[in-house]
């Protein structure tokens, strides 16, 4: 997971609305973030390690001034943790500048890298953005739409892309637009984001989602898309784990509104129960809007039975188990004057290694629950994801080795009880095809591996 966004103006100053715009999206990524912004034939930039509010500091923009700019905040898929990875990556090719931020994860980029390395290229970073900055720059000679078809034939998996000349800024989102990309416009700006709520900031307007294998250039003013391919066949496989997780509540991506999709999930989850419970608790933040639809649905009250501390990220993506654990720790505390002596619904969105959802029923036990029913909004995650969510490997997902009930066992709540794949579908109200490989093991491209050959 990551964010990204993109601002273009004719003449106006953008640094510090580029600076906004990622604070917004900040719950995308939180290891590192930077910006590049054009300054004449330059393009200027800062990353680092850390949040926003700390790298950036506003008053220190001025440094970063410039009418035309892209940034990015990073939570590591491939590539290490490290500095020599974060985004955006800038470089020169025959005395033309670019600039790139990407959210996604391609799944052919370590043979692309061998190829790249045996053609004398040299590697700084080891994230698959690197790879397609090479390949880009390779090609581009002047024409960003032609060098940006010839790297969308090499690269396959999932990218939402901003890319930067010195005179365009570019929007690209991979033929089955696995991540999501919308174009926004205030006045005469344009803003390419990873959500909305980026847009919303500026008090801009949504225009729409960039469509899967459509390149959107800005260009002195004008906006004009295009198709990476002549034989462009729509293909869209939309991460539903977006909706699900990662977006904020405020998104609406491809069609489907994030919130109203998590209450309706929680309302498909409610029917057919025959449990008697006594309240709702949702686990903050992204389970309360699931909740809002159980409560709705069922007629138990919803109460706040966890307490979030706000200054804690997110912790499915903090990059090692260890962090993740202490993180929930720190994040979550019963209520036990809510929870005592009541049996309780405990809703939450996923369940990914099954480790949070042991330690917050644990926590509502010693709080004194007497019983715990966990719900989750979201069908058993079985299979890992290849296009940008941290679960490389299936011996790490609950669900893949054991049953309900041997989940159940292992968390340590009285019931247990995932969001069906055909109700989870029915919550989207069909209004966009999505990807659920994580759920049904369907990948909508395969992960190439060293020894296959690239189809280009
Ligand atoms: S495998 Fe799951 S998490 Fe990955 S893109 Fe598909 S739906 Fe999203």
């Amino acid at each position: 997971m990551c964010g990204v966004v993109g601002i273009y103006s004719k003449d106006k100053d953008i640094a510090k609305e580029l600076y906004y715009s990622l604070y917004s999206i900040q719950h995308r990524g939180q290891e590192s973030c930077g910006l590049a912004v054009v300054d004449g034939d330059n393009i200027k930039y800062k990353k680092d390690m850390g949040l926003v509010g700390d790298v950036f500091k506003e008053d220190e923009l001025s440094n970063l001034s410039g009418n035309m700019g892209i940034g990015h905040v990073r939570y590591s898929t491939a590539g290490g943790s490290t500095l020599a990875n974060c985004q955006p990556l800038v470089g020169s090719c025959r005395k033309r500048k670019l600039a790139i931020a990407h959210n996604g994860n391609l799944v052919n980029a370590n043979y692309l890298k061998d190829m790249l390395e045996e053609d004398g290229y040299m590697f700084q970073a080891n994230s698959d953005t690197e790879v397609i900055l090479y390949i880009l720059a390779r090609y581009y000679k002047g024409d960003i739409v032609e060098s940006l078809k010839i790297t969308m034939d090499y690269i396959k998996g999932a990218y939402s892309l901003v890319v930067m000349g010195e005179d365009s800024l570019v929007g690209v989102r991979d033929p089955h637009g696995f991540r999501p990309l919308i174009l926004g416009k205030k006045g005469d700006e344009y803003i390419f984001a990873s959500e909305s709520c980026a847009i919303d900031i500026l008090g801009g307007e949504v225009i729409r989602d960039v469509e899967p294998g459509e390149i959107i250039v800005v260009k002195d003013g004008e906006v004009k898309s295009y198709h990476y391919s002549e034989n462009y066949k729509p293909l869209m496989r939309s991460c539903i784990f977006e909706h699900i997780y990662f977006a904020r509540n405020d998104a609406t991506i491809d069609n489907v509104n994030v919130y109203n999709f998590r209450v309706k999930c929680g309302e498909i989850l409610a029917q057919d129960e025959d449990i008697s419970a006594d309240i709702v608790v949702p686990v903050p933040d992204s389970g309360w809007a699931g909740a809002i639809g159980y409560s709705n649905a069922s007629g138990l009250k919803i109460s706040e039975g966890l307490v979030k501390n706000r200054y804690v990220g997110r912790t499915f993506i903090k990059p090692t188990q260890e962090q993740r654990e202490i993180g929930v720790k720190i994040k979550l505390n019963p209520l036990s004057t809510i929870v005592k002596g009541k049996s309780v619904v405990l809703v939450d969105d996923s369940v990914v290694r099954g480790t949070t959802s042991k330690k917050i029923v644990q926590s509502l036990k010693e709080a004194g629950a007497s019983e715990i029913h966990l719900r989750i909004t979201s069908p058993p995650v079985e299979y890992s994801c290849y296009y940008g969510i941290d679960t490389p490997n299936r011996s790490n997902l609950i669900a893949s080795n054991n049953s309900v009930e041997e989940m159940r066992e292992y968390i340590g709540c009285d019931s247990l009880k995932f969001l069906s794949i055909e109700g989870m579908i029915d919550a989207t109200e069909n209004k966009a095809t999505f990807c659920k490989a994580c759920f049904d093991g369907d990948y909508p491209v395969k992960k190439i591996d060293k020894e296959e050959q690239l189809s280009c």
